[in-house]
């Protein structure tokens, strides 16, 4: 789970969720960022969906609705899983 760089606060899993597009600590309400490294390794994570979904649907051949549907179960799970691998930082960071 994240760890305010603030602070020094856990977040829970539920509070990480209700700011995953804010970011802003629960406790001491400072804005935090998503760590340079984080990011590199979340943004594969969010590629995921579609690297899965392609050879799923080419294998089975499912509808279009299907396809949606299993989509949008893989996404959020990967939205569940990520509080689980997000570090945040005090500042922006750059990737380089
Ligand atoms: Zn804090």
């Amino acid at each position: 789970m994240p760890v305010c760089q603030n602070c020094g606060t856990k977040w829970t899993w539920k509070q990480t969720i209700r700011r995953l597009f804010r970011l802003n600590c629960p406790y001491c309400e400072t804005k935090q960022y998503e760590s340079a490294s984080s990011r590199f390794r979340n943004g594969g994570l969010a590629l995921l969906p579609l690297v899965l979904i392609l050879p799923i649907n080419v294998l089975f051949d499912f509808s279009v609705g299907t396809t949606i549907i299993i989509g949008i179960i893989i996404t959020l799970a990967i939205l569940g899983l990520y509080p689980f691998v997000l570090n945040l930082s005090n500042e922006e960071e750059a990737f380089w």
